[in-house]
């Protein structure tokens, strides 16, 4: 029997699609070139709209022990701590009124176990998709498996969750709009601990020559590893035996001592801002970075991805049972462009300028705004509900 539906991408957004539509009694295939948990550093952050979403899924029970727990984020311009926010204003609109810190390859290990316990769901890994092609009533799918074999399978639908080089959204002919940075950033890990010079789990830093993000990402070791991402101009020396010299010297011009750090991993990564032209084209749906891609300030990636899935996975289930049109993947469609190019793009190239602002007059509005926020609590509370992607998720709902 081909399974009601193909899902290529074995990503957080790819496995939590197959998990809903698994326990749903539908039978889906999920295909990955890999072998689905990846080990670079990526999303560590989850706002509390998708800890509620997970918590629904039972997977935040399974997620919480492996994190931090931060209700607390706090803005920089340089040295100066500029707003501090505490994610308890938003009780009562959120069951998680915190930010948890936790990395994407275990949120993603966590989503593949329990796929692998729900039996309409298959998995297969190490197999590579190469091509789509919608026919008549059906999609075609061709998979490379690692031995080089070529095999073709069918279904009523096929979700693209195949990231920011997606095969499947390239196969269907749709665009990809938008624009890549100039620079690369760097992401570098140490065991440091920057709470003893007074900095939060999560800290954004604007600063005209280099700008900074700091979060506390995890507990391994003990002490823990903080994380730097920071800008990387593409004359900074990348090979192998510089790279190391270049984290260093990030590092302390972020926060001089006369001790080097230990840096427990580095690396990088080029930013683009784009979003696709429509996330569906007939039996194809697009979610996640394959639709649309973002700069990592504001983490919204990861997490507007695993919005996608849960609203995609929720009309095709009513589709699939007989409860709705096909019509629901239309709006499914709309409503999460909507969020991607009206929430997520705007917010995350903001966040951008405000980390890098050059001019004087407004670098001093930014410093401003962000002191009057966080002193009047109803701004506070709006800003937060921006920011923990609460707004995206309700505005997305109003959309027919
Ligand atoms: C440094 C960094 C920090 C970030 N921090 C955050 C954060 O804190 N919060 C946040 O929300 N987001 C963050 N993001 C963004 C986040 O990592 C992505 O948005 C997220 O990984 C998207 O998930 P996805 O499932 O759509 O795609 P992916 O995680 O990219 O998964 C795609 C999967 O598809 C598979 N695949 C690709 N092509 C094929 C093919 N042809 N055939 C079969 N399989 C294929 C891949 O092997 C992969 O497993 C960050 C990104 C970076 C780079």
């Amino acid at each position: 029997m081909p399974p009601a539906v193909i899902i290529v991408g074995g990503g957080p957004v790819g496995l939590i699609v197959a998990l809903m539509l698994g326990r749903a009694g539908i039978a889906v295939t999920l295909f990955d070139e890999g072998d689905i948990v990846h080990s670079q550093p990526r999303a560590a952050t989850i706002h509390p709209a998708t800890l509620d979403i997970l918590d629904d899924l039972g997977v935040y029970a399974l997620i919480e022990p492996q994190g931090i727990v931060c209700p607390i984020v706090n803005y920089y311009d340089g040295k100066l701590l500029l707003a501090s926010f505490d994610h308890a204003l938003l009780k009562g609109e959120t069951r998680h009124p915190w930010v948890l810190q936790c990395e994407q390859d275990k949120v993603s290990r966590t989503l593949f176990g329990m796929a692998q316990a729900v039996p309409h769901i298959t998995l297969r890994t190490a197999s590579k998709v190469t091509g789509c092609r919608e026919h008549g009533d059906a999609v075609e799918v061709l998979i490379e498996t690692a031995d080089g074999r070529q095999e073709r399978h069918q279904a009523g639908y096929v979700v693209g969750a195949d990231g920011a080089r997606s095969t499947i959204r390239t196969a269907i002919g749709v665009e990809f709009a938008g624009f890549t940075y100039p620079e690369r950033c760097m992401i570098i890990g140490t065991p440091y601990d920057f709470a003893a010079d007074g900095y939060a789990y999560r800290n954004y830093i604007a600063d005209p020559q280099e700008w900074y993000n700091l979060f506390k990402i995890s507990w391994q070791g003990p002490p823990g590893i903080y994380r730097l991402v920071v800008p990387l101009h593409l004359s900074e020396p990348l090979d192998a035996d510089r790279a190391l010299a270049t984290a260093q010297r990030k590092l302390q011009r972020f926060n001089p001592r006369p001790h080097h750090y230990e840096i427990a991993f580095y690396d990088s990564y080029t930013v683009a801002q784009r979003v696709a032209s429509t996330f569906r084209k007939g039996r194809v749906l697009l979610a996640g970075d394959s639709a649309h891609l973002n700069s990592p300030i504001g983490a919204m990636g990861m997490n507007s991805g695993i919005h996608d899935a849960v609203s995609l996975a929720g009309n095709l289930i009513r589709v699939l049972h007989g409860e709705e049109s096909d019509a629901a993947l239309d709006r499914y469609a709309r409503q999460r462009r909507f969020v991607a190019t009206a929430h997520v793009q705007t917010a995350t190239i903001a966040n951008k300028q405000n980390m890098e602002q050059r001019d004087p007059i407004k670098r001093q509005h930014y410093r401003d705004e962000m002191r009057r926020c966080a002193q009047d609590p109803a701004l506070a509370k709006a800003f937060l509900m921006r920011t923990a992607l609460i707004d995206s998720l309700r505005d997305a709902a109003k959309i027919p």
